[in-house]
């Protein structure tokens, strides 16, 4: 049984400090795939305080969330998040870098959500190729990170960001393996089919 209470506890604390957990519209997008598609095993790069990885959980009742957090107090309190939840058993959390730690891992999913850092998002897209098989749907969060990728005019700091993911855009839709839509919801999603 998945505590409700402290589900929207944790939504409410990390909205109120400002972690970037998934946006509502987004969730509803990727709720409907996932009910779809039944994954049984999910991958996610980033997990912050676990809410993401406890909303895939909650939709994928048979699932087991395989998920990455590079800061160790974040991965610890989505520990704690989770185990008041009452996900613990369905919820693995992996402490530490994703560049380094997904070369290691040698499973298929039938799920994979990146949402780490943005700099790496095409690393990621071939290590998702990797560890993914036909029918698998990777999805990319903040794929058009609040406009900046679709404008000219973009802060320096921002920038690297940008010419990442327009790099996973560019690579995931020109993929002859994958089928890949680009949709503006919430910060963006790129959803690709493993054909
Ligand atoms: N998926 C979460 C939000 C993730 S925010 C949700 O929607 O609820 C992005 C997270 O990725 C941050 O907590 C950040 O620490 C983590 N991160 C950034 N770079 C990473 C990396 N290279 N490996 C693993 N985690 C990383
Ligand atoms: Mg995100």
């Amino acid at each position: 049984m998945v505590n409700e209470l402290e589900l929207k506890k944790v939504k409410n604390e990390a909205i109120k400090n400002h972690i970037p957990i998934i946006m509502d519209d987004s969730l509803e997008v990727i709720k409907d795939i996932i009910e779809k598609e039944n994954p049984k095993k999910i991958l996610e790069i980033g997990t912050a305080v676990g809410y993401s990885a406890t909303m895939f959980a909650i939709y994928a009742k048979e699932a087991i969330v395989d998920t990455i957090e590079l800061d160790v107090e974040r991965a610890e309190e989505a520990k704690v998040n989770i185990s008041n939840i009452g996900l613990k058993d369905r919820i693995n959390i992996i402490i530490g870098n994703a560049v380094e730690i997904l070369p290691n891992i040698h499973e298929k999913y039938d799920f994979i959500f990146i949402d780490a850092n943005k700099g790496k998002y095409p690393v990621f897209l071939q290590e998702a190729l990797r560890l993914s098989h036909k029918g698998s749907v990777i999805i990319a969060d903040n794929i058009l990170y609040k406009g900046y990728v679709m404008s000219d005019y973009n802060l320096h700091k921002q920038r690297t960001a940008v010419r990442h993911l327009r790099e996973y855009i560019k690579d995931s839709t020109e993929n002859e393996n994958l089928d890949t839509k680009i949709i503006e919801v919430g910060d963006g999603l790129a959803i690709s089919y493993v054909k």
